[in-house]
């Protein structure tokens, strides 16, 4: 039975930074090399319980087993669409649900992964949003979808997970800590050793901590734009009337990028809203000279909110605008409308 439950009296050693297991072992007297040891089994496909961690004396694993566990997520429900990606609703502890998204492309998969249940940033278009925020993850709650998804992948035998987004349900950086600790973990080559350069963390626009990521991290940034002039962008966005575009697109620029490397501009075209010619333009103007690539999304249509989807042509003058200006500017087609898996569809029906 998954052991999921965040009221446990039990540490999880899966919520743990290999610093902080080094901590928490040393603190038991043991030698801080066994830290080392259990981390690597932890991230193991199918590591469930220490009785599989056989370098660890008999006598220590019993003692683990009283003082600690490893988490895993319960699926609540698995959907797949017609086209491969495959939504997957997690039932937390407390009820909570989260889903994450495995999109395939070819041979290749990016996993789109939730850091809240539910979201407090209460942006227009988004489905998430909609809900309030039930209440932020924890670093274990994180990691675990991406252990459930590369386990399902490897019994599969298809190929790993090769790039991370921090797109599914709620702002990443509203949970910085957690985040910050669940990267550490999937990014420590004895933890789940994913390339800083296959990560992407999107926010609506925390300025702060955009800047604390770029300092403590070499993750790529991605950018929930969607709006050229302030008054558009804060009735999409409320977090502009507290960061704007000013000011968020200044924290952009001081972003460490490595060399080749640019920040993801994500712009959802809503009809008669910030889709016309002038937007576009405007688009040009605020992004001068920031190193930036931009995804068009054209709104992906729901029954609970106002927006429409704008007509093709509409979406290629769009592009054709930002392309003309020596943009590459990109339409994205969502994976997975069907199951509810596209951006700005995840909503935790189940709950
Ligand atoms: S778009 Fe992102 S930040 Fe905005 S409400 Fe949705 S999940 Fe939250």
């Amino acid at each position: 039975m998954p052991d999921n439950s965040t009221d446990s009296p039990l540490t999880d050693l899966r919520g743990l930074t290999l610093q902080e297991l080094t901590d928490f072992i040393v603190e038991l007297g043991e030698p801080g090399f066994r830290a080392r040891q259990i981390f690597s089994w932890l991230y193991r496909p199918g590591i469930s319980s220490f009785s599989a961690m056989t370098n660890l004396s008999l006598a220590f694993r019993a003692r683990l087993e009283n003082i600690a566990r490893i988490s895993c997520l319960r699926v609540d429900k698995r959907e797949e669409a017609g086209d491969g990606t495959v939504k997957y609703a997690f039932k937390l502890a407390d009820n909570a649900i989260i889903e994450s998204v495995l999109i395939p492309d070819n041979d290749r998969h990016t996993l789109c992964v939730s850091s809240q249940a539910g979201c407090a940033m209460g942006c227009a278009f988004c489905l998430t949003g909609s809900m309030g925020l039930r209440r932020s993850l924890t670093a274990a709650e994180i990691v675990n979808q991406v252990i459930h998804a590369r386990n399902e992948l490897e019994a599969g035998g298809k190929d790993r997970i090769n790039n991370l987004v921090f797109m599914g349900m709620g702002e990443p950086l509203a949970n910085y800590d957690n985040l910050r600790r669940a990267l550490d973990i999937l990014i420590d080559d004895h933890g789940l050793d994913f390339s800083q350069r296959r990560i992407t963390v999107s926010t609506c626009g925390i300025v702060p901590k955009i800047e604390q990521l770029g300092a403590e991290t070499r993750v790529n940034l991605a950018i929930s734009l969607h709006a050229a002039d302030n008054e558009t962008r804060s009735r999409l966005l409320p977090i502009n009337q507290t960061y704007d575009i000013a000011a968020l697109l200044k924290a952009c620029r001081a972003y460490p990028l490595p060399k080749r490397r640019r920040i993801m501009i994500e712009y959802v075209l809503l009809a008669g809203i910030n889709d016309s010619p002038g937007d576009a333009r405007q688009l040009i103007k605020i992004l001068h000279k920031l190193r930036c690539k931009i995804n068009l999304l054209p709104c992906n249509e729901t029954e609970t909110l106002p927006f429409k989807r704008p007509e093709r042509a509409v979406v290629e003058k769009f592009q054709q605008i930002l392309q003309e200006a020596g943009y590459t500017a990109i339409i994205r087609e969502s994976r997975g409308a069907e199951i509810s898996a596209a951006c700005g569809q995840l909503a935790g029906k189940n709950s």
